[in-house]
């Protein structure tokens, strides 16, 4: 009787233990699929721990009508190709800091910095610890802007030079002493801007690199011999050909390539000035020669700084846009 009765339930346990087993496998199977599947930059995301692994998980396959990766394998920026949190949280893990340059000098300065600083505020770098370095030549007229956590803002009073093109190009040299006096050490990155430009979307840890180059709107779609390289053999900044065509409103990397940029810009500047020529497009002349002598580990499509003239076909967010220019009125010379 004692048996008859415990002989079902036994029975009972063996089934609800296999039908358990059977869910835990199904469980089981439909995760790892999923994990397979899904795109490389979202994949267990959780063991992704250092920056040169987030960028080998970039997502390249994801925009088809752009080029994603040069012939060296840098990545060129396109929206689709990253999670940003997972950016964020590995930048933030690794303790990334960022120093912003901008210059902001005669009548630059009320034309356009608040609005690009305001921006910034809203689109630059969020989550991470941040300082604006704004170099002009009338500090007490740097307007006074609401900032967040672990962000600052820091004027630095520099010499007006009288021509435009000198007030472009000089800027390599207070970026190199900046880095020199205060800079390296504190900051991981350093990010180089034009100020006559606004932040509309998220320009964030995804631009981060060693060195990181800018695609210029104008040129990103263009065959090679359309590119405006300095063609005059008398400068330091001549070209044949090149890679790509960079804009200078935007450059960065570690403060070590930076460095290494502004200092050899300046002397291929200065030299120029010795033998009295002047390169086609001054800074962004020597700026080109400069990442086709040492490539760049990151390039940002002109999703980061793109000008509303154009047809934004390949564009699917505005991170940084131009302001209108309005050189007559503005520039000194
Ligand atoms: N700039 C300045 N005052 C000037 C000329 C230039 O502050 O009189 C700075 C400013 O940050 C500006 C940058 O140098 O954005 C480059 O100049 P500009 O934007 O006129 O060059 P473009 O965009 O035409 O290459
Ligand atoms: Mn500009």
């Amino acid at each position: 009787m004692t048996q008859e009765l415990l002989a079902p339930t036994s029975r009972q346990m063996i089934s609800v233990f296999f039908l358990g087993c059977l869910i835990l496998l199904a469980i089981s199977t439909v995760y790892m699929s999923k994990e397979m599947y899904r795109p490389s930059s979202h994949s267990s995301t959780r063991k992704v721990t250092t920056m040169k692994e987030l960028d080998e998980k970039l997502n390249y396959k994801s925009r088809t009508a752009v080029e994603t990766q040069t012939a060296w394998k840098a990545p060129i920026m396109w929206e689709g190709m990253w999670d940003p949190l997972v950016y964020d949280r590995v930048h933030m893990e690794n303790q990334s800091s960022v120093a912003l340059t901008v210059f902001a000098i005669g009548r630059y300065l009320d034309a356009y910095l608040k609005t690009f600083l305001v921006s910034a505020e809203k689109h630059f770098m969020i989550g991470l610890p941040v300082i604006y370095y704004v170099f002009t030549d009338q500090p007490n007229k740097v307007p006074l802007i609401e900032l967040g956590p672990h962000r600052y803002i820091r004027t630095i009073k520099v010499e007006r030079h009288s021509r435009w093109q000198d007030i472009c190009m000089m800027r390599m040299k207070t970026i190199s002493d900046l880095i020199e006096t205060e800079l390296q050490h504190i900051f991981s990155h350093v990010f180089c801007f034009d100020v006559d430009q606004k932040f509309t979307g998220r320009f964030g840890s995804e631009a981060l690199g060693d060195s990181v180059a800018l695609l210029h709107a104008h040129y990103y779609k263009l065959p090679k011999n359309r590119f405006t390289y300095d063609r005059n053999p008398k400068s330091k900044a001549y070209m044949e050909t090149g890679d790509y065509y960079y804009h200078a409103a935007v450059f960065g990397g570690n403060w070590q390539n930076v460095k290494k940029l502004a200092d050899e810009c300046l002397a291929n500047i200065m030299e120029d000035k010795n033998n009295n020529v002047e390169a086609l497009w001054h800074d962004e002349s020597h700026l080109n020669k400069y990442f086709w002598l040492h490539k760049p580990t990151k390039l940002l499509s002109p999703e980061y700084c793109w000008d509303n003239y154009l047809n934004k076909k390949d564009i699917l967010v505005t991170r940084l846009e131009w302001a209108v220019k309005n050189y007559e009125k503005l520039r000194t010379e």
